[in-house]
């Protein structure tokens, strides 16, 4: 994402404001309270946005007090948070700048009903989504895109929760597109009412569950964001966009950078609450989840404590340590305006857990941000990709009904969107796919190597067992030395091997320690962790020494041999030990070899079967090809007789004609001559007289 500030020659907008350093805001909110409140009963007092723990008697506990810049009471609206809090992000958000607000606290303090509200009183989320859409209305200059995705993160999973069948997606970083998770669904909206169905849709998808304490527990942390593309409206007389691109190609080439698209990020997040499994009773799965609530939330208390941290402490924040600090690291430290809401429940039994979030706002507060506007003069700009496009079928439609066309151009960007998102994961399966075959090739060169290792020992070892067996010969022969010298003479010759040609894994193995990872090491049991004190020693700013907790197997370092042991005896038990793995190696190897005979074996045979089967239809081939020839020749000369035969109907018919015609001539010649005779009867003499 380009972070350069531009002047745009066509827009009558103004420059983007500089980058800003900025404080994290990040204001309390106590949760009416749900039980009555007893004599005798330690409260929570709120005096000038300072609260402060008072005993039964009235006065204050000492050390328990935190000043905010703001406190909502219980009496306070999630409007009236959201006017203090969250408004500005939201004008920001139109201008480009990146937004996040979350809500922080334990269980059934009331961070779900601040973000997501009731009926009579909306959450930070739909007054954001209706703020969004107001707000772009009133920029008549500039045209914007916006696109949603609504994910949860679930026992350290991340699901999508607008499309069931994306699960378990995994999260990416690139230069354009900075964190982000790969295959999500983003849906392009064109109302806060189209987001809102998204919304309900994606809700009924999240992961609830009842414990003691919230008959509705979210057991997840859910992240709702909007993506806000904007750029300046072409204004040129022609409205040749192309052309318009293409200018602004060429200056870019040229390294002069004008104002054009801003991408915005906006995450509005419910987190799933830190939980006292004492008190919310869970076991089974709840416990499970339990344990993922309370991980992931102890990685964002350590990203909170290190960046609360002034100078060099800050050096490495631990972002990698769970998805949910991942997801949130632009907000944490980064480029974005952010503010936390840390919800509190009032009741005298939750004082503990109410101090600990205190404690995680009072050092949330001292976090700063640098926010900048978000300009990108690539081919990120999904809007800058659809325009054209999308110009060419506002063309087309034109006349149509403006309804109608709004909501073919809204299903055409979702198509195209749905196509690159598409895209995009198979390049990613591609990427997974090159990977495992890279790792595969890897490991094979591995085999290969330690099978060369196998070989060049087992010379190494001949050789020198030849060569001590010689000297002791020669010795005994010679000088009659006692058994003792012998053998310390007989090893000298492993105190000299040719170590320029050991492979590496005869060289003794070095630390995993020598990379400075980008997480902590994250123990295997961490799943355990459910010490509830563990959050109060956050909350106060103490950092986890994750690898103090326990260490995962696979983290121990790999002990060196020791340095007084002589290098002898150091190499000779290296090779012993891996004389016995390659040992076991060549073994498998074998057994495969004996497996890959035994295949091959079966292959012969079938392809000895298969050559029979061959030649046996060879052969009738043949005799079918003789019978066609034969048939073919029958049929030639049953051909010729019946040509024959059609000459003689030919002839026949000739001559029948010629008949005919004679006989018809006879005919009309011998009717003539009766025809006369009647006309001229012919007297014969003597007739009359007889
Ligand atoms: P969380 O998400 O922190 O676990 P919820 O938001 O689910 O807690 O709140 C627990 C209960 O308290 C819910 O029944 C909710 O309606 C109620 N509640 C929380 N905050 C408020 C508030 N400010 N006003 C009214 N009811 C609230
Ligand atoms: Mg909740």
């Amino acid at each position: 994402m380009s972070t350069h500030r531009r002047i745009s020659p066509w827009s009558s907008s103004p420059p983007p404001p500089p980058a800003t350093m900025e404080k994290i805001s990040v204001a309390v909110r106590f949760r009416p309270s749900i039980s009555q409140e007893l004599p005798g009963e330690r409260q929570w007092r709120v005096e000038d946005s300072r609260i402060t723990l008072h005993r039964p008697l009235g006065t204050p506990v000492s050390g328990v007090s935190f000043a905010f810049d703001h406190v909502f009471v219980e009496s306070c609206t999630n409007g009236a948070v959201y006017e203090v809090l969250i408004k500005s992000i939201i004008e920001s958000a139109v201008n480009g700048f990146n937004g996040t607000a979350f809500a922080y606290g334990q269980t059934s303090s009331g961070k779900t009903y601040t973000m997501n509200g009731c009926e009579n009183d909306p959450g930070i989320i739909q007054l954001a989504v209706n703020d969004v859409f107001d707000n772009i209305q009133m920029v008549k200059e500039r045209e914007f895109l916006i696109r949603v995705s609504y994910m949860e993160i679930y026992n350290e999973e991340i699901n999508d929760l607008l499309s069931l069948e994306n699960q378990k997606l995994q999260i990416h970083e690139s230069l354009e597109r900075g964190i982000y998770v790969a295959g999500l669904r983003e849906e392009i909206v064109n109302s806060a009412d189209l987001v809102f169905k998204l919304l309900k849709h994606g809700e009924a998808n999240r992961h609830f569950g009842e414990t003691n304490m919230n008959v509705r527990s979210s057991r997840s942390h859910t992240i709702f964001r909007m993506v806000i593309e904007s750029s300046a409206k072409d204004t040129s007389s022609s409205g040749d966009l192309s052309n318009a691109d293409a200018i602004r190609v060429s200056v870019l080439c040229n390294s002069v950078s004008y104002a054009s698209n801003f991408i915005s990020s906006q995450n509005l997040v419910d987190l799933a609450g830190s939980e006292r499994i004492a008190k919310t009773g869970a076991g089974g799965v709840r416990l499970k989840e339990g344990k993922h609530i309370n991980k992931s939330l102890m990685a964002l208390g350590n990203v909170i404590n290190k960046l609360s941290d002034s100078g060099k402490q800050r050096a490495h924040i631990p972002y990698r340590d769970s998805k949910l600090t991942r997801i949130l690291q632009p907000a944490l430290g980064g480029n974005a305006k952010t503010s936390i809401i840390c919800t509190v429940a009032p009741e005298e039994m939750h004082v503990e857990e109410t101090r600990g979030t205190l404690q995680f706002a009072s050092r949330a507060k001292r976090i700063t941000n640098c926010a900048q506007v978000n300009e990108i003069l690539t081919d990120a700009a999904l809007l800058k990709r659809q325009k054209l496009e999308i110009e060419e079928l506002r063309r087309k439609l034109q006349g149509s009904h403006s309804e109608v066309l709004e909501q073919m151009i809204l299903k055409q960007r979702n198509d195209m969107l749905k196509s690159e998102l598409e895209r995009e994961k198979l390049a990613i399966q591609l990427e997974e796919e090159r990977k495992s075959r890279e790792a595969l090739e890897h490991y094979i060169k591995e085999q290969q190597l330690k099978i060369d290792t196998l070989k060049d020992l087992s010379c190494f070892s001949d050789r020198a067992r030849n060569s001590a067996e010689e000297t002791l010969s020669a010795r005994q022969s010679c000088m009659g030395t006692s058994n003792e010298n012998v053998c310390s003479f007989g090893n000298e010759s492993f105190s000299t091997p040719n170590l320029k040609a050991m492979p590496n894994e005869f060289v003794a193995k070095r630390s995993n320690y020598s990379a400075l990872p980008d997480s902590s090491p994250m123990p295997e049991s961490f799943d355990n962790v459910v010490d509830e004190d563990m959050w109060l020693h956050l909350n106060k700013g103490c950092h986890t020494d994750l690898n103090m907790l326990q260490m995962s197997p696979n983290m121990e370092p790999q002990s060196l041999p020791s340095r007084n042991t002589s290098l002898e005896r150091c190499l000779t038990s290296e090779a012993e030990a891996e004389c016995s793995i390659d040992k076991k190696i060549l073994e498998a190897t074998m057994e495969k070899c004996a497996i890959l005979e035994r295949e091959c074996d079966l292959l012969r045979e079938e392809k000895s079967s298969l050559a029979q089967a061959l030649s046996t239809s060879e052969g009738n081939v043949k005799l079918l090809t003789a019978q066609k020839e034969e048939l073919l020749s029958e049929l030639k000369v049953e051909k010729q007789k019946m040509q024959d035969l059609k000459e003689e109907i030919r002839l026949f018919g000739l001559a029948f004609a010629q008949r005919e015609g004679i006989l018809k001539s006879l005919y009309t010649k011998s009717k003539a001559l009766v025809e006369n005779l009647k006309a001229h009867p012919v007297v014969v003499p003597g007739a009359l007289e007889c």
